[in-house]
């Protein structure tokens, strides 16, 4: 039961927050209604949410990110703040351009756009 509660904390976090956060944001905004929790458990309730799909994870570098967004999606990187945005493309879309353009039978694609993001490029002159 306990452990239930846990998880179901951690999930509502990690929907909360649209930046993709590390096991670390998630403890450290867990910690303020489970003063108790220890970063163990968040990192196994993080994963065991990866495995029931409930989350996805994202390999940034070294770093594990967690995400709300299941779904085939890829990711926008601010240059800036460096916030990784979800944007919804469609791998078949992709893979349909690259047929066109491409001698190999492409399989998978790895996409990582970057640029300014909204937030950033308000009031600047980017
Ligand atoms: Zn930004
Ligand atoms: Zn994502």
């Amino acid at each position: 039961m306990r452990y239930s509660k846990q998880r179901e904390e951690i999930l509502k976090v990690v929907k909360s927050l649209n930046f993709h956060p590390m096991a670390d944001d998630v403890y450290k905004r867990v910690q303020r209604s489970m003063p108790h929790i220890s970063l163990g458990t968040v990192y196994r309730n993080l994963n065991a949410l990866v495995d029931q799909e409930e989350l996805s994870c994202v390999q940034d570098g070294k770093i594990v990110r967690y995400d709300w967004e299941t779904g085939p999606h890829h990711h926008f990187r601010c240059r800036k703040c460096g916030t990784l945005y979800n944007v919804e493309i469609a791998d078949e879309d992709i893979l349909k351009f690259l047929a066109e353009k491409c001698e190999f039978e492409v399989k998978e694609v790895d996409l990582e756009m970057t640029g300014i993001c909204g937030e950033c490029s308000n009031g600047t002159e980017e």
